[in-house]
């Protein structure tokens, strides 16, 4: 992956999470305790103004920085997990690039999985990762079939897609919906929403020509 990429895209975030205020912060109201849109807001915002200080740095030191930065400016139960993300992805490039495809793919799954950790979490509990673990297992196939970055784009969007109206139905059993029951049947998950988002952003730059 490119620092010029990595950058581009945490501006882009972040104007995306902005622009996506109304249906974040609702579902977290209706579920959750309804800050999750302020830690995300939060949390990318402090990302993109990194902007300047990281642009002469190599990939994974970009990735590591902002994953420590999060940690510090994000609370909730998110800020740990998406600081988890980078650092872990920061990790795997630095060991084994991330050049390729197939590559940026195995980061992104061991950014994936460290939130799995960190979370005590799996598919299925009503959480960001019914978005994150399809697209990463999807992400991993696409690359190894070595179809092209704007095929793999174009798929990870509908994942990202299906992943969140997976959580629709779901009864929560990690993170504050947890408490209840059967009553978080019906609403999306908060942290589900902001991750298909995100997917939807990055994938968009690199419909539009960008070179991860
Ligand atoms: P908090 O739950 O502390 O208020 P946020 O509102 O920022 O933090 O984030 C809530 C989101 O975090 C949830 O919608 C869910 O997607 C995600 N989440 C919570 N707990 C976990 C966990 N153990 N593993 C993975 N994701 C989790
Ligand atoms: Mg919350």
């Amino acid at each position: 992956m490119k620092t010029n990429f990595i950058l581009s895209a945490s501006l882009a975030i972040h104007a995306a999470i902005v622009a996506h205020e109304a249906d974040i912060e609702s579902l977290d109201r209706a579920i959750g305790d309804g800050d999750h849109y302020i830690n995300m807001k939060r949390g990318s915002e402090v990302a993109a103004s990194l902007y300047n200080e990281l642009l002469p740095l190599p990939a994974d030191e970009v990735l590591n920085k902002i994953g420590m930065k999060l940690l510090s400016t994000i609370g909730g139960a998110s800020g740990p997990l998406f600081a988890s993300f980078f650092m872990s992805m920061a990790k795997v490039s630095k060991q084994n690039g991330s050049d390729s495809l197939l590559e940026i793919a195995a980061a992104f799954a061991a950014g994936v999985q460290a939130i799995m950790q960190r979370g005590k979490a799996q598919i299925g509990e009503k959480t960001m990762l019914d978005v994150l673990v399809p697209v990463s297992h999807q992400f991993t196939l696409l690359a190894a079939e070595g179809k092209s970055s704007t095929e793999i784009a174009h798929a990870l969007k509908e994942t990202a897609n299906q992943g969140l109206e997976s959580t629709r139905n779901l009864i929560a059993t990690k993170g504050r919906a947890a408490g209840l029951g059967e009553r978080a049947i019906g609403h999306l998950d908060a942290g589900a929403k902001s991750c298909q988002v995100m997917i939807h952003t990055v994938c968009d730059l690199v419909i539009k020509g960008a070179n991860p």
